[in-house]
């Protein structure tokens, strides 16, 4: 039987245009300016991210639309909201969330050609506490290193990669405490479900709640875990590698 991806071409290509590179451009400097009393930022990596919530925002529109049409329109509870673009013009901190679908909050992680295949997908132990608070799911989506324009050996667009359940991630992920001492959870490509059970689990429902995980105590060191993860026993281990 055909996976849910092949029926409804999931995987394709996001197409992204030159107005998506002006538009994701303005924004990334309106916060870059709006942030920048909080110190150093790095505005590329914000352009980064604005490129993949509008090509995450597209898509998800599209195939819910395919889906349920009345339940996308306004009020309905596949709505698409984009609230990456309230946290841009408003300057603050926003809702939280990069994207809602009805009640879903939704976070959407940005990755450049190169950066994905040289470190990978991983979210930073901390990063996770905060993107529970607010989310239910994360989507890792891939862009071009350059527009197109520069460069037309690239791919045209954006690339979804997949995405996992906030709750999930410090179950399937695999951690690691990168060179600058910083708590990572890294994400194998197995780790990772496919889109088409994205649009699945908005339609049916599955990801509007979803209850925090209690931390249980690591039975080695007795140490309390980030949701099963024993960030000392983790520190330990790599120490003992790399004597
Ligand atoms: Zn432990």
């Amino acid at each position: 039987m055909a996976s849910p991806d092949e029926v409804f071409n999931l995987r394709s290509p996001e197409p992204l245009g030159p107005e998506d590179w002006v538009a994701a451009a303005q924004a990334a400097e309106t916060q870059f300016a709006a942030f920048a009393h909080y110190g150093p930022r790095n505005p590329a990596k914000q352009f980064t991210g604005r490129l993949g919530e509008r090509a995450a925002a597209r898509w998800l529109e599209r195939h819910l639309k395919a889906q349920a049409p009345e339940r996308c329109e306004n009020g309905g509870d596949l709505l698409v909201q984009k609230t990456f673009d309230d946290a841009a013009r408003l300057g603050a901190k926003g809702p939280g969330c990069d994207l809602r679908v009805g009640v879903v909050g939704i976070e959407v992680k940005t990755y450049r050609n190169r950066s994905w295949k040289n470190f990978g997908i991983s979210v930073s132990a901390t990063q996770l506490e905060r993107i529970q608070e607010h989310s239910r799911a994360i989507l890792f989506w891939l862009i071009p290193d350059r527009p197109r324009d520069e460069n037309p050996d690239e791919p045209n667009g954006a690339q979804f990669l997949g995405w996992i359940s906030t709750g999930a991630v410090a179950a399937k992920g695999v951690p690691h405490i990168d060179g600058d001492g910083l708590r990572q959870i890294k994400l194998p490509a197995r780790s990772l479900s496919n889109p088409g059970e994205l649009i699945e689990g908005l339609c049916h429902g599955n990801l509007a709640t979803w209850r925090r995980i209690e931390s249980v105590v690591c039975r080695a060191c007795g140490s309390q875990t980030q949701q099963g993860i024993c960030w000392r026993c983790q520190e330990a281990r790599q120490d003992r590698r790399s004597d």
